[in-house]
């Protein structure tokens, strides 16, 4: 089941995600504990997934609502 999400288009495989990265200077570069410094974008063998990295897409309610559709 894991691996299924994990290479699944919605979680791709990269050093954002990896359980061995860190984020660092506003999302531009990883600083890995097994690689050094890597792009966000990037990959190697190592890879582990961590959910806890990703960042969900924003929602977005569909249009056609109104003020009154969410008063009580
Ligand atoms: S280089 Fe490999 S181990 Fe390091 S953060 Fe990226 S995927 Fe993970």
């Amino acid at each position: 089941m894991k691996q299924k999400l994990t290479r699944g288009k919605a979680y791709p495989r990269k050093c954002a995600h990896c359980a061995f990265g860190s984020i660092v200077e506003g999302d531009k570069e990883v600083l890995c504990t097994r690689n050094g410094v890597m792009q966000p974008d990037d990959c190697c063998s190592k890879y582990q997934y961590d959910p806890l990295k990703r960042q969900p897409k924003r929602q977005t309610l569909a249009s056609g609502y109104s003020e009154e559709d969410f008063a009580l």
